[in-house]
Order: C-alpha cells, then structure tokens, then sequence
C-alpha cells in the first residue's frame, strides 16, 4: 500500500511516496511566499504530480506548521507561512477536493516529525518520546505508551510555547518566557539585530545583511567565536535544558529527540550540551533519559505525514 506524505515548510514543500515505512520517491518545490492557502494548495498538488501523480496512492498525510485540528483537516493558524494570514483554513478538504477525492489528512508538522523519528528513526524501541523541533520556531510532539498524543485540543507537545523565564523575552505568539523565545531562530535573529543596533556589530547580521539568519551563518558565527552568537546559543541551551528536563520530570519520558534545520546544522555537540543541561535540572536524580538527535533529517516530517495518513484511512 502507498501513501503520499508532504512536509509542508516554511521554504519548501516536500513529499515523499512511502510504501510501509519506506520512502520510495521524493520530490519539492518552493513555499509560495504570497496567495495565501489557494497557493499553498496548489504548490501541494504541483508536488504530487512531480511524485508521479496518485495513481496507485491510497491517501496523502500534510504535516503543516502551526495549530492544526487533525480531525477536519484544518490548519487554525500558521504564523510562520509567509502570506498565510488565514485562520481555520479547512487544508484537508481543499487539498482532496484539487485531487479528486483523495483522502488527505492534516498533522501538525512536530506530531508528523515525531511519530517518524519514533516508527523508523532514532526513537524506535522507546515507547515515551518527546521530539523538540529547533528552527524558526520551536515544536514539539509526544509519543505516550507508544502513541501520539494530541490531547483534547490538539496542543499536547507544544514545547516551544512553555514557559522557561517568567516574565521573559517575548515570543512570536505574544506571550512572555517561552522556550521559541530564546531557542527558535527567528526570535534569535530578532535578538541579534536588537544586540547590534543598540551596540557593537556581530557576525550573524554582518553575514545576514537584509536576508534571513540561516542555520547556516548560525554556525558559522558560532565557528568563529563571535560573541553575541555564542551567548545567544547558550541561552537557547539553557532554555532547552529547562524544557526538557521539566518535561522528563513530569512525564517520566525515555527519550527525547532533539532534531529541525537548525540543531540539524549544529549537530551532536548542541544536542550534548542541552542533555548536559538537562541533567543538571531532572528531579529524578540518575534518570536515565536519554537526549539523542534526530536521525531521519529532513525527511522525518514528509514521511511522518505518510504515516498518519496510513494510521487514519
Ligand atoms: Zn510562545
């Protein structure tokens, strides 16, 4: 049987054709930065074609960012869709109807990422995952006694929106002291060029001029020891550390994988160094969860949606 999974990112749109747990085909094209879900929609079914079409395919599964409502199909806010002003856009519907019918389901992109890394990434065999994802923002997905767990409004996981400093940094949601304040890349960069038009230059807008702050120039920065870089990622460490250590405390998890674009590009030695911080915060003294990276790259998120497409036909 053949499913269709699509990471549906803020750059690009990704899918995969996954047969069981294996990826078969891949394909992506651009996220459109403007025309807003009509555009989204189409650039999904651009993919889809690209893949070979749907013949043969039994369902597709979208992973899609920001608050998402499995059931339906609909995606209730996407704030780091650049020209998705939208709420409550019924994603699902729109995308099955542009397919003739195709059943198509909707996951939050964390969910979709963790239940890949805990079927056939670095998660298998653990049966309490947290995956933390770290890029432009901060998601998070559960796996409880071997299942997702959405909970009653579809905002089990949230990590990146718990708070780590009470009264702190705003986020991008608008509320004060949460983990995507301090760890996610594009309050960092929101920092950085705060740092740097109240004081002295750093490397990161230096090599950012007017463009996005890439994981990319993150590690570069990082490499060459620019100051303002390896403060800001210490305090993206310790923060992680708080999350995950308070996570471990209340949930008595196994495992937590820490994986997206940017602790992809700063590799083991951040994911080593949030496990450090953790350790240091974990009631259970000796506690024998382990921090581990993601295994699966950029894959996790497409072929996670091919998964719960395969789990809701
Ligand atoms: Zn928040």
């Amino acid at each position: 049987v053949t499913w269709i999974g699509i990471d549906l990112g803020g750059t690009k749109v990704y899918g995969v054709v996954a047969q069981g747990e294996k990826v078969k085909a891949d394909a992506k094209r651009k996220t459109p930065l403007e025309g807003g879900p009509a555009a989204v929609v189409e650039t999904i079914v651009g993919v889809i074609g690209d893949l070979g079409g749907t013949d043969g395919i039994k369902g597709v599964g979208i992973g899609a960012p920001g608050a998402v409502e499995h059931e339906g199909g609909v995606v209730r806010q996407a704030p780091n869709l650049a020209g998705w002003q939208e709420n409550n856009v019924p994603l699902g519907p729109l995308v099955s109807k542009a397919l003739g019918g195709l059943p198509v389901f909707v996951e939050n992109d964390a969910n979709a990422g963790t239940l890949a890394e805990h079927k056939r990434g670095a998660g298998r065999g653990a049966s309490n995952v947290l995956g933390v994802w770290v890029g432009t923002g901060v998601g998070g997905g559960l796996i409880l006694d071997g299942q997702l767990r959405r909970g009653p409004t579809g905002y089990a996981g949230e990590i990146g929106h718990t708070v780590v400093a009470r009264d702190g940094r705003v986020c991008g949601c608008g509320r004060k002291g949460h983990l995507e304040a301090y760890a996610g890349r594009a309050s960092m960069e929101r920092e950085a060029r705060a740092r740097e038009a109240e004081g002295p230059p750093n490397m990161l807008v230096e090599l950012a001029g007017d463009g996005r702050m890439t994981s990319k120039i993150w590690a570069e920065s990082l490499d060459a020891r620019d100051p303002v870089a390896l403060e800001l990622i210490d305090n993206a460490v310790s923060a992680l550390g708080v999350a995950v250590a308070d996570a471990v405390t209340l949930l008595d998890l196994d495992l937590i994988i820490i994986g997206g674009g940017l602790a992809d590009r700063l590799g083991p030695t951040f994911v080593g160094r949030i496990e450090q911080a953790a350790r240091e915060q974990i009631f259970a003294h000796g506690s024998p969860a382990r921090v581990v990276p993601a295994a699966l790259g950029d894959e996790s998120g497409a072929l996670g949606a091919a998964l719960v497409a395969a789990a809701s036909v």
